[in-house]
């Protein structure tokens, strides 16, 4: 082992020390965020970004809050975003994390439950266990007094789950993402892998209309719903060539492999009937006009569907072999015994943001994105629905931490 592996291991261990003896706290921390139901879409009780502030504050740290302020309708859900930073100097390494989370099918999943060293309820994995390991990660900094060569900066976003409008975007659109960032890591659940590249996706809704008329009389008329049948056997056509497609990335189950064109679903707001996920850069303009060709093959087809872009979102790929990914997994094989993968996230990410600035980033997390309940405790509760979770991943804390040292 040569004398850096050294002082990462010593380094990390310092950091896990520390950390183990504030797991309550931490869970504590965690539970409070979990219990605010910020789910999204609609997009609600955002306040958490100022609560969170408070306690940013409390243990010393410099924060921004920034973003378009509060609704005027509801002032609990003001689109704000969160920039702390610690340390001084030019270079920022970044940490990354979003408050809200996907709908929950019962408000129990907002009632966090701890159970030995996890916590459930929703959001826990993903990704608000994330926010408090990235926060406790800094503290562990400061508290060892770690010799950083820049500072370390903390951005917490809203809209994450519906593609950033309003959160991530807002801030890179403003100028306000990464400044003087060398990279970012990301505390999303990635099962232990890491992630760096990301599929595009662009996501429609599509409608059609019909025209009314008495049942009776009902050849004066026009038959939305049949009408929607045809266009959605246009559509399947479609799907079965796009899915034909494959990438060469490494990716955690062959099955993921293959491009996607779902229809149904629920994204950016609402049910949205149709999204492609498409993998290299050049492919999701190509799969965007093999789309809009059968709707409008449609219209020729006597047949005038409406569309709206809901979202559109790059691909993207950052190089491991770059000094960030060197440091991560260096840093994850001082912390957990073994190097990680590095493969592709099935879905978007935000490392998309910071990757189109030129900056390497990547995503980390020891907790799986879907986990299953832990092996070592048993369900508490008898509704499957309830398994998403968990968190006071103090392993996963170290590695960002230490990552941050040996850059
Ligand atoms: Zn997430």
């Amino acid at each position: 082992m040569n004398r850096r592996s050294n002082d990462v291991t010593a380094q990390s261990a310092a950091i896990l020390s520390w950390l183990r003896q504030r797991e309550s706290e931490m869970a504590a921390l965690l539970a409070d965020l979990v219990a605010i139901p910020t789910e999204n879409p609609p997009g609600k009780n955002y306040r958490i970004g100022v609560d969170f502030l408070s306690h940013l504050r409390q243990v010393g740290l410099d924060c921004e809050r920034l973003g378009l302020g509060a609704s005027r309708d509801d002032a609990a859900n003001s689109l704000e975003s969160l920039l702390a930073s610690y340390g001084s100097g030019e270079r920022a390494l970044y940490f990354h994390g979003h408050y809200d989370v996907a709908p929950a099918q019962t408000s129990a999943q907002f009632q966090p439950q701890r159970k030995d060293h996890f916590l459930f309820g929703r959001g826990s994995a993903d990704m608000k266990g994330g926010i408090v390991a990235m926060l406790y990660a800094i503290r562990a900094l400061k508290e060892i007094a770690a010799d950083l060569k820049g500072r370390i900066g903390l951005t917490v976003v809203p809209n994450e789950e519906v593609g950033g409008t309003d959160g991530t975007a807002w801030l890179a659109q403003q100028g306000l993402l990464g400044r003087d960032g060398i990279g970012m890591l990301l505390a999303e659940p990635t099962s232990g892998v890491v992630w760096n590249a990301n599929r595009g996706a662009i996501s429609l809704r599509v409608r059609v209309f019909g025209k009314h008329a008495h049942v009776g009389l009902q050849h004066q008329g026009k038959n939305a719903f049949e009408r929607m049948h045809a266009v959605v056997e246009k559509l399947q056509q479609l799907k079965r060539e796009v899915e034909q497609r494959t990438t060469r990335f490494n990716i955690l189950s062959q099955q993921a492999r293959n491009s996607i064109l779902m229809l149904g679903g629920e994204s950016g707001g609402g049910t949205s009937p149709l999204t492609v996920g498409a993998i290299q850069k050049k492919a999701l303009p190509r799969k965007k006009t093999m789309l809009l060709d059968v709707l409008e093959r449609c219209k020729q087809d006597g047949i005038p569907p409406d569309w709206d872009i809901l979202q559109e979102c790059a691909s993207t790929f950052c190089g491991e072999d770059g000094p960030l990914g060197k440091a991560l997994s260096q840093s994850v094989h001082a912390v957990t015994g073994e190097a990680p993968r590095f493969e592709m996230c099935p879905g978007l990410l935000e490392i998309r943001f910071y990757a189109a600035q030129g900056m390497p980033a990547f995503a980390y997390g020891g907790i799986a994105l879907r986990g299953a309940w832990p092996k070592q405790i048993r369900r508490p509760e008898k509704n499957r629905r309830h398994r998403r979770h968990l968190c006071t991943d103090s392993d996963r804390n170290a590695s960002c931490i230490v990552s941050a040292l040996s850059l």
